[in-house]
């Protein structure tokens, strides 16, 4: 029994980063806004979070603690 009931499923596919936002071209440079994954390499990029950067690739993640405001979380 062969079930022909097959939707094509709509393609929806929104990406969270959108790539060409991250650059910024200077003339003949090219600077990038976001620090890249050290462990993924260039052309990864850490997104960016409230006081944090994390890699979606890898889940490398670096805090950012601009003044020396820490906050222990407790969960
Ligand atoms: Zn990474």
């Amino acid at each position: 029994m062969a079930d022909q009931k097959e939707q094509p499923k709509p393609e929806t596919r929104k990406s969270a980063v959108k790539i060409h936002e991250l650059y910024e071209v200077k003339g003949d440079t090219v600077e990038r806004k976001n620090k890249s994954c050290p462990k993924c390499g260039k052309g990864t990029f850490l997104a960016k979070h409230k006081n944090r950067l994390t890699c979606g690739k890898c889940g490398y993640s670096e805090m950012q603690t601009s003044k020396d405001k820490e906050e222990p979380k407790k969960e």
